[in-house]
């Protein structure tokens, strides 16, 4: 049986007081909760007490990003061994917008994957088809070719530690979600493309849906056979709303 994984993205939001009281909050409503992984993805300036106001709970804090090299002259970039340092135990990776608004391609992303994994982190891959892709009935075709390049090289060793979210871009901030069979359609394709090439151990890894996930029906889209959990926007910057989208996956 797969655990639920609920994370919340808080893209660029928050500055890092805001950040502290929202986890604080959001430490005491989820108190004890041992079924459901629940993972916060903070910007980079908020990373470090994010972490510290965490500790002892059982809340994780991922990054947003982060460079592929361990050191160097790559002015204004992060890396995975300065994630790891601080105690980040998550890299959001390949999400819609930096492919959209960064250029971000499924080679330059593949080579981040591998640096989060050589740095004993999750990668938490995002892929996702956008809605002209959807209308030219493309969704498998470019999902497929996501996966496979941007998890190529992985071992099915490596695979078991890798979250892949499937965000379709049209769902992402539009208050428009992909009806939980429609969601669970795509989900089954892509856990047979991680079948393929990583055979038995795609039973084991986490698929999570992302696209105006909210309380209001986060319950039913987590009920879907394939869909392992929640990769959460606007209602992961409240405590409340991203609590009861927990309670949901439990
Ligand atoms: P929304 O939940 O705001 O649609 O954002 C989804 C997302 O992009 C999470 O990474």
């Amino acid at each position: 049986m797969r655990t639920n994984v609920i994370a919340g993205n808080w893209k660029m939001n928050k500055t890092n007081a805001e950040a502290v009281e929202m986890l604080t909050e959001l430490k005491g409503l989820v108190k004890g909760i041992e079924d459901v992984k629940i993972i916060i993805g903070a910007p980079f300036t908020a990373l470090s007490d994010a972490v510290r106001t965490v500790e002892g709970s059982n809340i994780a804090i991922a990054a947003e990003n982060v460079y592929p090299k361990a050191s160097g002259a790559y002015t204004g970039e992060v890396s995975p061994t300065m994630l790891k340092a601080i105690g980040v135990k998550y890299v959001i990776l390949g999400h819609s917008e930096r492919r959209e608004y960064f250029h971000e391609s499924n080679e330059f992303i593949n080579e981040k994957v591998k640096a989060v994994l050589e740095n004993e982190m999750t990668p938490i891959l995002c892929i996702g088809e956008k809605l002209e892709d959807r209308e030219n009935g493309k969704t498998a075709i470019v999902t497929e070719t996501q996966i496979r390049e941007g998890l190529a090289g992985i071992t099915p060793e490596q695979a078991k530690n890798i979250i892949v979210a499937y965000e379709p871009v049209w769902a992402i901030g539009t208050g428009k979600t992909a009806t939980p069979e429609m969601a669970q359609e795509t989900h089954k394709q892509i856990r047979e493309v991680l079948k393929d090439m990583f055979g038995t151990v795609a039973e084991e890894m986490i698929i999570q849906y992302g696209g105006s996930m909210k309380p209001g029906n986060a319950k039913e889209l987590l009920a879907q056979p394939d869909i392992d959990g929640g990769l959460i926007g606007g209602a992961s910057l409240e405590a409340d709303s991203f609590a009861q989208i927990i309670s949901a996956a439990r």
